[in-house]
């Protein structure tokens, strides 16, 4: 199975996520969120195909990183290579981040037409959700670039049915969470 990808793995991260992190840069994204920090990962038919068997031998020979972080784009274009480099990532101490333009209560919509969407949900740590908007933009924000945006503990919300903001060391307070509407739109 192959996987297209914006770019190559992105090792050292500290600002994808706690720790010190590798990105993977899917490539893909349809939401186009006006000021998007990366419009190049926009077009599907950019980037390059890789198979999902090299990012995992890449995955394996990583040394000295706290997790993976999936970002982009956005990887739930492409939920089933993810969920097979997630399921990889499980096996080792790596913990795994997504980064996503969806909303969680989106995501969990789209699950039931696509249960690779749901497969990949499952393998994930902590969700960073929500389309990136430049009106709730701060500085100040860790690990996210707009307000609306949540920090999400995955496992616990699906095992709760309900959201669960992930507990962070350094979490900062001031922002919007849960100003969403049942049908997952910011309001
Ligand atoms: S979801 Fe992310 S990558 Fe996609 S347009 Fe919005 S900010 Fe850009």
């Amino acid at each position: 199975m192959n996987i297209r990808l914006a770019g190559d793995l992105q090792s050292d991260s500290i600002v994808d996520g706690t720790g010190v992190r590798t990105v993977i840069w899917t490539q893909g994204c349809g939401h186009h969120c006006p000021n998007c920090h990366n419009p190049g990962t926009w077009d599907f038919d950019g980037g390059e195909e890789v198979d999902v068997d090299d990012v995992i031998d890449r995955i394996n020979d990583l040394e000295c990183q706290d997790g993976i972080t999936f970002s982009g784009g956005d990887p739930f274009y492409q939920p089933a290579a993810c969920a097979v480099i997630a399921k990889a990532i499980r096996k080792t101490k790596m913990n795994i981040w997504c980064y996503t333009g969806f909303t969680f209560e989106q995501l969990l919509k789209m699950s039931k037409k696509d249960k690779a969407i749901m497969d990949f949900l499952k393998n994930i740590d902590v969700l960073v959700d929500g389309l990136f908007i430049q009106r709730l933009h701060s500085y100040n924000l860790k690990f996210r670039g707009s307000s609306n945006q949540r920090i999400i503990d995955v496992t616990k919300s699906l095992k709760n049915n309900k959201i669960v903001l992930a507990k962070l060391d350094e979490y900062e307070e001031s922002s919007n969470f849960g100003r969403y509407d049942k049908k997952g739109l910011y309001i």
